[in-house]
């Protein structure tokens, strides 16, 4: 059986509960016997992923136990969709999701979604809710794609940082950091026709569906 080599991790830290962190994972990484250990930039290590002949190997901290979760899996079915859910059986929420990039896209669309669904119950978290929840939604799109990078690291990892009227962009691995203004229509709007964002470390360039030739340099 062909096994692909990258995979896609996606969680929300369960330390700061703020941020969703979004990796992608080298099969060959993993190969080399090494743990892979995610890294919030809250500064914990919620996440932590293990190859060992044809079992991967997991825990992940939950935050209603408050303890660390650990999970085995045949390699095989992380092929398939749906993507792998780690979860927790006591309190039956997920704690993470692993697997291709489309699936995963899928899995965060739904957690995101449910911000749009409490949108009443957390207007004294957000400015505007429903603007939050689709602008995570436009974010996690771009992301799997792999159309958010940063432009020192030259990778893909992203942690976004919910803010109450706004999402927070950092490299987790060198800190490279940009907002996306998230409480009007019109910023939805614009990040609907984002088609690549890079961060840098003066800030973001952000390049529009729209205009093929140029980028934007962007200081929100
Ligand atoms: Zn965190
Ligand atoms: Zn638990
Ligand atoms: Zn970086």
């Amino acid at each position: 059986m062909l096994i692909k080599p990258e995979w896609f991790v996606a969680l929300r830290c369960p330390y700061c509960q703020e941020r969703m962190l979004y990796r992608a994972v080298s099969r060959f990484e993993l190969d080399k016997g090494k743990t892979l250990a995610i890294h919030c930039s809250c500064g914990a290590e919620p996440f932590h992923l293990r190859l060992k002949g044809q079992h991967l190997y997991a825990d992940c901290f939950c935050p209603c136990c408050e303890e660390e979760h650990n999970y085995i899996f045949r390699l095989q079915g992380i092929q398939a969709a749906p993507p792998i859910m780690f979860g927790c059986e006591t309190m039956d929420i997920r704690l993470a999701c692993i697997g291709e990039r489309e699936v995963v896209r899928e899995a965060m669309d739904e957690e995101s979604a449910l911000i749009l669904d409490y949108a009443e119950e957390l207007r004294d978290y957000f400015v505007k809710p429903t603007i939050i929840g689709r602008a995570l939604i436009c974010i996690n799109k771009l992301i799997t794609a792999g159309s958010c990078l940063c432009a020192d690291c030259g990778r893909e990892d992203m942690d976004v940082l919910i803010l109450s009227d706004r999402l927070a962009l950092t490299c987790p691995h060198c800190g490279n950091s940009a907002y996306i203004y998230a409480s009007r229509s019109s910023d939805v709007y614009l990040l609907n026709r984002i088609s690549r964002i890079s961060l840098h470390e003066e800030g973001m360039r952000i390049k529009y569906l729209s205009i093929k030739k140029e980028d934007f340099t962007c200081h929100w």
